[in-house]
Formats: C-alpha cells, structure tokens, sequence
C-alpha cells in the first residue's frame, strides 16, 4: 500500500483526481497524451505500422492498469485507513480485517497473543515508529493491537460485572480494525494511564506517531465529539496523508468525516 504524498484533503474534487491520488495523474495524462499521438499516427499512415499499433496496444495496457491499480489503491485507504468506528458507527460482530499479521514490535503480552496481531500496513508501520523510537533511546512498549468482537465481549461483559463502564461495548472499539495499538512504557510498568501523556516515551509518541501514519485518537478536550476519555496511550493508523493532515490541523477522525460530501462517506 503506498499513499498520496501530498499532505491535502485526501479526495480531491474533480472526477479524475478522486479516483486517481494526485501523484499518478502525471503519468496518467502523459500516458493519455501518448495514446492520442499513436492513434492519429496510426489513422493517418492507413494503420500499416505495426510498429505505432504495438505502442499503442502497449500505452493503452499501461494506462488502464494505472487506473486499475490506483482504484484499488483507493478502495483499500477509503475501506479500512480512514474508517471510522465509534459508538454511533459500529462494527459488525462478524467483521475481521483482511489482513492480520502479528506485529514486528516489543509486546508486554504473551507471545502469538490475538493483542500482538495487527492489520498488515498498520504493522509495517508500527514497526517503523518503534525502530525510529529506539534509534533515538526511547522504549515504547506494545500492549494490544488487535481485539476480536468476541474478545471485546467478553472484557466488557467482565467489566460490567465489576461495575466499570471503561470497557467499550462490542463493535464500538476500533481495536477490532487491526489498526489500533495501546503503548505503554517500563516506568509506568506498562500499565495504560494518562500518566504517559507526560512521560519522555508519551511526549515523543505524540509529536513522531504522524510521520508514520498514526494519530493520537483520543485527544484531551475533544471528550464530547469522540465519545471516548482522554488515551495519550491510544495510536490509530490511518495512513501518512490523513495522520500529517489530522495531525497539522488538529481534527479529529469524527470531525474529518463530518467534513466530507455524503457521497466520499468513508465505511
Ligand atoms: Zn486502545
């Protein structure tokens, strides 16, 4: 999964550029330009050259994979990166990711646990942060990532027994994407507290986590329009574009699809 470089609204407005990320179109309206060159090349020589019909064939392949591929491209950031799950927009009890894989990165949990699991291009990425982290002396530690409909079940039905409304209701956590991740660090003994806002790990997770694709979810002051508690220890992947986007402007995911037309809903 590679991603628009250009840090703007990720859906551009004109119909091309909202089916194709705005890199590609460069080599998408020289391959356009190409094909019009070979075609009248071709009219006008009475189609003999085989020679202009072979690059013709070849430019016309090139182009629509181009067109293929970034609408796959498309279709893989709107559905999963940029989706958007809380308590008003829900997942499905039957709803896995596509494509779990168990994270590259230290986890305070049992090895091959279903917490070290995340989706594919979240893990790759996680694994980047915490190489970056670790280059600059800083020891991030993972403490759950993936968490099936069931599992989540099960934590808030034992939560509720206790008499704690901490625990999210089943299909309410984006942990169920695959594209959440709990850290921690040793001096808050890996516990998850708000606490680690203001340790040099939580100060460090927050200014790299949107070079990476990560944003801090669940901001302070922004309580009333997540529907969650201040989580300084709460990362969500949504790709580079949208996390340097969120990030510089300060918006939240619900504020960000607030923003968008009905039709560009991300779900
Ligand atoms: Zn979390």
């Amino acid at each position: 999964m590679t991603e628009s470089e250009s840090v703007a609204l990720p859906f551009g407005d004109s119909p091309l550029s909202c089916v194709v990320p705005h890199n590609k179109m460069y080599y998408i309206r020289f391959f356009f330009k190409m094909q019009a060159f070979f075609l009248i090349f071709l009219i006008f020589s009475n189609y003999r050259h085989s020679f202009a019909f072979l690059l013709f064939l070849l430019s016309s392949i090139f182009l629509f994979s181009c067109i293929k591929y970034s609408h796959y491209e498309r279709q893989v950031f709107r559905m999963s990166y940029a989706l958007l799950v809380n308590k008003s927009h829900t997942l499905s009890s039957s709803y896995v990711p596509p494509y779990l894989t168990e994270a590259r990165i230290p986890f305070h949990a049992p090895a091959h646990h279903e917490k070290t699991l995340m989706e594919k291009a979240a893990a790759k990425s996680a694994a980047k942060l915490f190489h970056r982290a670790a280059a600059e002396n800083i020891t991030l530690m993972g403490v759950s990532g993936y968490r099936s409909y069931r599992r989540q079940e099960i934590l808030y039905r034992n939560a509720l027994q206790r008499g704690s409304t901490a625990v999210a209701p089943p299909g309410t956590s984006e942990h169920q994407t695959g594209l959440a991740l709990d850290i921690s660090c040793a001096s808050l003994n890996f516990e998850l507290e708000e606490a680690f806002a203001s340790t040099k790990e939580g100060k460090w997770l927050k200014a790299n986590a949107p070079l990476y694709g990560f944003i801090l979810r669940y901001p302070r002051r922004k309580e009333h329009i997540t529907g969650y508690p201040w989580e300084p220890w709460h990362i969500r992947f949504v790709g580079k574009t949208l996390s340097l986007y969120l990030s510089l402007t300060g918006l939240t995911l619900e504020e960000y699809h607030d923003m968008l037309p009905d039709s560009s809903q991300i779900r």
